[in-house]
């Protein structure tokens, strides 16, 4: 539990490129690492500024983030309430429109959508669909002399991802990883973690830990797990119980994958029997 500091002193955003600036929300947890990372960007000397994922609706956060401001535009990596939740009291308190490519997550006329050009706050910023993790997300390129990537959920700063089963789809997943190793050397700005130094290094380790992961669910289905939760208990001995319902998720979807590619296993499980 976080008390207000006496002095009512705000945090202030972190500077990690010359471009963005984090703000660490208060809601660390096993799934969201120590927090919801809300990113302000903006170009040096510009007035105002473009929010990314605004996290929770917790006030304190919200307020630190209108006083990084004036805010032009809010956009979200996708609609997770842990990124999404404070979009609208943040617009409420700014008047800012909220950019998505789920037109729930909307206040204002323009969506967001594979190869929109945002330019605001004096940066340009390039809409890259990255489905998987959810069907929703998408990852934002600051262009420029300062060329990093904003990512969402789709890679984090250490760990790795869900695949949201059944919106978010693991072929979807593999595709959009590597997409981001085709960035190569490029600064990864996560949705939650620790900033990392290169896309393509960081998408190369996730593709091998998913195929690392998916050699493992199949290797449990040959050995005669029938349902999702006992290849969880068996594939996933190693991860903290608090992610086994995450894990199971994942698994699912890689049920699906698995049958989508090789139909003649019809002996596989039905991913959503329990
Ligand atoms: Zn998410």
């Amino acid at each position: 539990m976080r008390h207000p500091s006496p002095t009512g002193e705000r945090a202030v955003p972190r500077e990690v490129t010359a471009l963005a600036s984090v703000l660490l929300a208060p809601n660390p947890g096993p799934m969201t690492l120590d927090g919801t990372n809300t990113w302000i960007l903006r170009a040096p000397g510009a007035t105002g500024c473009v929010v990314v994922d605004p996290g929770p609706p917790e006030r304190g956060h919200l307020g630190a983030i209108a006083a990084a401001g004036p805010v032009d535009v809010i956009l979200l990596t996708h609609g997770h309430i842990d990124h999404s939740e404070g979009a609208g009291p943040l617009h409420d308190m700014t008047s800012a429109p909220v950019r998505a490519l789920d037109i729930t997550h909307r206040l204002g006329e323009e969506g967001l959508t594979e190869g929109d050009v945002i330019s605001a706050a004096g940066v340009e910023i390039r809409v890259l669909a990255t489905p998987g993790h959810t069907s929703d997300s998408l990852s934002f390129m600051l262009v420029g002399d300062q060329v990093a990537v904003l990512t969402g959920d789709t890679i984090l700063g250490r760990g790795s991802t869900v695949v949201a089963h059944p919106d978010g789809r693991l072929g979807d997943y593999l595709t959009s990883l590597r997409r981001l190793r085709d960035l190569g050397d490029v600064t990864v700005l996560p949705g939650h973690g620790p900033e990392l130094p290169a896309a393509g290094r960081a998408a190369d380790a996730y593709l091998a830990h998913r195929q690392a992961r998916l050699d493992q669910v199949q290797a449990a289905l040959t050995a005669g797990d029938t349902t999702a939760s006992e290849i969880v208990q068996r594939v996933y001995a190693d991860v903290d119980p608090a992610l086994w319902p995450a894990a199971e998720l994942s698994v699912r979807a890689q049920i699906d994958y698995l049958r989508e590619r090789w139909h003649h296993l019809a002996a596989l499980p039905e991913s959503h029997h329990a």
